[in-house]
């Protein structure tokens, strides 16, 4: 089977390029043998990777990864490693409470790992016990908000209500008319972890990067072929994302739904005393459509908003201008206090959404297993579902294996053009539905 579409990030994401340069790994020559094989060194894939490099020592681990670590969605996100259960499909937020319990325990199992690992390996990636803010400035922000204060009191979960009057000494900002401030998420520098985690894999797993995969055979050995030989295989794990579908799995379930973020200059220390609040914080939207913002520790403003379906898995400058465009008007409406603070990057990528938003944990076919679609929430549900895929091939078992593997999966669409014509017009109804809160 041909790959007929490979990732091909733009290259101005601000978080790549400000992380630490590394001299990437070759990308694999002629032929190699191997008793797994896993696709895409994002969080998921790394984590994959990892986990069984270290469950099966004997075996030999080969990770492929079309691009340069850091470079794809997992090195390009905006950093909050959430705790609590995030299901954008709910009203509250959270759902069904027995499966919101378990969503928290995989987050907060995902933080723990993210955690041990940054400290055993020194990773900088300014990992920080921030908590994030979840703000509303519209009537429908604000009764998101409501619901969601019962979904967490459901759920036996802390939180602060923080009234619009209070805010700047927060956030600066007092464009907000009411925040929930939740203790428990973790901010980080994306890119710089990914490349953390990818420089302290075990011995065992050989990283090649700028290695797309461009052709499979499910033959017994697995055979990928890459631009000079192949890869030959007993076991397959796809950790590539919306890409799956390019192997033949989840067709039109799997949704490259991207989305896109600007990053200003530093601000001056003048401006930091105009802006007012802490020093860092993180904002997510009482509206699922509206924007998230960040103050980095390095004290630049973080706006990312506008989501686009782009079925090949690329984006395109005409998109990444309006994405520019957008987003000014975003932060001007946020900061008028700091006029003249200009967009030193703007970048896109994908995330993959599912209609349900539930992943695929588990078998694809006979040896080819997967870890996908984390829906938007990679950073902790790549992580801990990589890491939990690689213990169940193993043979472990835990209540969290279980409730991965009870999951119903991404559910079908209807075909082309009517997946297309269906994303694009829910997400276009949404966008504009936030109002101020984009
Ligand atoms: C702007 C933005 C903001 C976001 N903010 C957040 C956030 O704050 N918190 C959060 O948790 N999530 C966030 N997300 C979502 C998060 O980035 C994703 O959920 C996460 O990256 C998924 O990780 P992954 O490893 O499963 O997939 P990916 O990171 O997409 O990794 C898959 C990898 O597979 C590779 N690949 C694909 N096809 C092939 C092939 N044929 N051969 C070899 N390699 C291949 C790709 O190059 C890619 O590197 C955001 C996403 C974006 C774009």
């Amino acid at each position: 089977m041909k790959i007929r579409e490979t990732p091909a990030d733009d290259k101005v994401c601000g978080w790549f390029d400000l992380s630490k340069r590394r001299v990437p790994c070759e990308a694999a020559k002629g032929n190699t043998r191997a008793r797994w094989a896993v696709v895409g060194a994002g969080l998921t894939g790394l984590a994959v990777a990892r986990q069984l490099g270290s469950n099966f020592p004997d075996d030999q681990i080969v990770l492929l990864e079309a691009q340069e670590i850091g470079f794809g969605a997992s090195g390009r996100n905006s950093g909050f490693a959430i705790d609590l259960p995030h299901d954008i499909g709910a009203a509250d937020y959270i759902g069904d409470p027995a499966k919101a319990k378990m969503s928290l325990a995989l987050n907060r199992y995902a933080q723990q790992q993210i955690s041990a690992l940054v400290s055993q390996y020194g990773i900088d990636c300014q990992l920080a016990a921030a908590g994030k803010y979840q703000a509303a400035v519209e009537n429908k922000g604000l009764k998101v908000l409501d619901a969601y204060m019962g979904g967490l009191d459901r759920l036996g979960q802390s939180y602060q209500v923080i009234d619009g009057k209070d805010l700047p000494e927060h956030i600066g900002t007092s464009f907000y008319r009411k925040a929930l401030f939740t203790p428990g998420t973790m901010l980080l520098q994306p890119a710089s972890l990914v490349k953390g985690l990818a420089d302290s894999l075990p011995q065992n797993v050989t990283l090649f990067e700028n290695c797309a995969v461009t052709e499979v055979e499910y033959s017994s050995p697995i055979v990928l072929s890459h631009s000079t030989g192949s890869v030959v295989v007993d076991k397959l794990v796809l950790a590539n994302n919306a890409f799956a579908s390019q192997f033949g799995f989840l067709k039109g379930r799997l949704l490259p739904v991207f989305t896109y973020a600007s990053m200003t200059r530093p601000l001056t220390s003048e401006e930091q005393i105009r802006l007012g609040g802490k020093q860092q914080w993180g904002i997510i939207p009482g509206d699922p459509f509206g924007t998230t913002l960040r103050r980095t520790p390095d004290q630049r403003l973080l706006v990312r908003n506008m989501m686009r379906y782009h079925p090949d898995g690329k984006t395109n400058r005409q998109v990444l201008t309006a994405a520019t465009e957008m987003q000014r008007r975003s932060f001007e409406r946020r900061f008028s206090m700091l006029p003249n603070i200009e967009f030193e990057y703007t970048w896109g990528g994908a995330m993959c959404m599912t209609r349900n938003h539930a992943g695929h944990f588990g078998p694809l076919r006979k040896d080819v297993y997967g870890a996908l679609g984390c829906n938007g929430l990679g950073i902790t549900r790549g992580t801990g579902t990589g890491m939990l895929l690689a213990d169940w091939l193993a043979g472990k078992d835990s209540e969290l294996i279980d409730f991965l593997l009870s999951s119903a999966g991404p559910s079908a669409n209807p075909p082309e053009p009517l997946l297309s014509i269906g994303v694009n017009s829910s997400l276009y109804w949404g966008q504009y539905r936030a109002g101020q809160e984009s």
